[in-house]
């Protein structure tokens, strides 16, 4: 007979947004939670990170809300110098295997399945199998299933490649790039997101020679300025002076070619090469520094995904063929982050299905979920407070993104509760920058009496851009 075990919530997956949903579940209720998940370690993708990633963001607002996640130090050095500090990967692995060793499972409330793969057998069921044999445990929900999966994280390290490798090219994860570049002279970097932004401030770095650098980027990306991510008071004019400047920007714009070209000249957005015209925006958040460095590669292969690496050559799909170094070390940098899918009604009868509320905070828009699902008891109410805000591909796509988080904002600002909890939630970036700021101070009343007047004209502009031609 399969074991059966009985609780209230059922959560698959134990990463980022996984864990920060049952964080504010174990704070906000008495519910017990059962998580399963086929990693051996909570943390999700993070626990089979390359080992150079960063978080894009500082790690002051990342993780789960009871927990702090780094020491908010400033860095003194590097390309992230006078800024928040970013977590390494491995720190961030870390600490969500703390926050299950020392708050989830001695709290007695959580029960926690690693290693096991989870199947809806209907309503209010799942089997949970464990990957290395034995039966599966059958689990009884008896509120909802709260599948965290949705975004469906692929990484370089266990995506399926898309493109075929030849014998004799090496073609690595950038899990190996530091155990690897030092045999090669020549590299090739394969992928336009962040990823291969990475690997190229990682070579340069290190001291690679960035005219040995080849890098296959089929799309340039507008970038987030990290600058304009710092949270506390301390960078008021840089987060809430930029979203002042964004605001305006949206207001004035005529088309989403004007809006990017103001908000670059604003400071808020950064891209590499400044004779192209980005067609992708996924909400990349980089330093001035880095953008600096990634400049200094100049043998930048565009328009085309690659089709097969040979010794020698790459074959783009369009059938063009680009010569590459013998013996080039080929850094696979494909894989596509997050799945683009249709959003879907986060509150259903039985099921809760995570999706982001906020962009590009998938942590804080869990615990808002976890809040919302205890303190709100119609699903209408809570779907209405819980409105998915779809993510971005390109360019086009960000005045609907935009558009989303504003009125999330502004329902949220409504509910007097719901608006103290989330200025007190860690995970929120900005809304105690806004309440600490010394309203006193001419220069930031400034700031929140421009934010004021543009915010409802840019909510109206941003309507027209959305489908409007680039
Ligand atoms: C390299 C990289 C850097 C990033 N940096 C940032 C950043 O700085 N800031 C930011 O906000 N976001 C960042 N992101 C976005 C990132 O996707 C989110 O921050 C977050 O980590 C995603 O967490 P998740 O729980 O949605 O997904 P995952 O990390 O993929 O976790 C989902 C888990 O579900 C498990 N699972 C799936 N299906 C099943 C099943 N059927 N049964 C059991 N288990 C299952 C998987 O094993 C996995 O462990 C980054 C993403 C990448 C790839």
């Amino acid at each position: 007979m399969p074991e059966t075990i009985e609780t209230d919530y059922l959560i698959i997956g134990a990463g980022a947004v996984g864990m920060s949903f049952a964080d504010t579940m174990l704070t906000e209720s008495d519910a017990d939670i059962v998580m399963v998940d086929r990693r051996h370690a909570p943390g999700g993708h993070w626990v089979d990170a390359y080992p150079f990633v960063r978080l894009h963001q500082p790690s002051a607002f990342y993780g789960v809300s009871s927990t702090s996640l780094g020491a908010d130090r400033i860095d003194e050095r590097g390309s992230n110098a006078g800024y928040f500090e970013l977590a390494s990967g491995a720190e961030v692995a870390a600490y969500f295997e703390r926050v299950m060793r020392e708050r989830f499972l001695p709290s007695g409330r959580v029960k926690y399945l690693p290693m096991h793969d989870a199947e809806e057998k209907g309503k209010l069921e799942v089997d949970a199998t464990p990957l290395l044999g034995g039966g599966a445990a059958r689990i009884r929900v008896r509120k909802r299933i709260v599948d965290s999966t949705f975004f469906d994280t692929a990484i370089p390290v266990t995506h399926e490649r898309k493109f075929e490798v030849a014998e004799g090219v090496e073609c690595i994860a950038p899990n190996e790039l530091p155990r690897r570049a030092p045999a090669h002279a020549e590299y090739v970097i394969l992928g336009g997101g962040k990823t291969a932004m990475d690997a190229g401030v990682w070579l340069i770095e290190n001291g690679a020679d960035p005219g040995k650098i080849t890098w296959a980027r089929p799309r340039d990306s507008w970038l987030i300025n990290r600058e304009t991510t710092q949270p506390t008071t301390r960078f008021f004019n840089q987060s809430v002076g930029g979203m002042a400047l964004q605001m305006e920007a949206i207001k004035a714009a005529t088309s989403v070619d004007d809006l990017f070209d103001r908000l670059e000249a604003a400071g808020l957005m950064l891209r590499i090469d400044p004779s192209i015209r980005p067609e992708m925006f996924h909400f990349a958040t980089i330093s001035i520094g880095e953008v600096d460095l990634l400049k200094k590669i100049e043998r930048v292969v565009r328009g085309a995904h690659v089709a097969k690496i040979e010794p020698r050559r790459m074959v783009l799909s369009t059938g063009e063929e680009v010569e590459i170094g013998d013996g080039a070390l080929c850094v696979d940098c494909t894989a596509s982050a997050v799945a683009k899918r249709p959003p879907q009604s986060i509150f259903e009868d039985g099921r809760i299905t995570l999706q982001m509320t906020r962009l590009p905070n998938p942590t804080f828009s869990a615990a808002l979920a976890a809040y919302v699902e205890t303190h709100y008891t119609d699903d209408a109410e809570r779907n209405r407070l819980c409105v998915p805000v779809p993510l971005p591909d390109m360019p086009e796509d960000w005045p609907a993104a935009t558009l989303g988080n504003m009125t999330n904002q502004l329902a949220w600002s409504q509910e007097q509760d719901l608006r103290a909890w989330i200025t007190d939630c860690r995970l929120d970036g900005f809304g105690k920058t806004v309440r600490d700021a010394d309203r006193s101070d001419p220069d930031v009343a400034d700031v929140l009496a421009r934010l004021k007047v543009a915010a409802m004209p840019a909510a109206m502009n941003l309507q027209k851009l959305i489908g409007a031609e680039a």
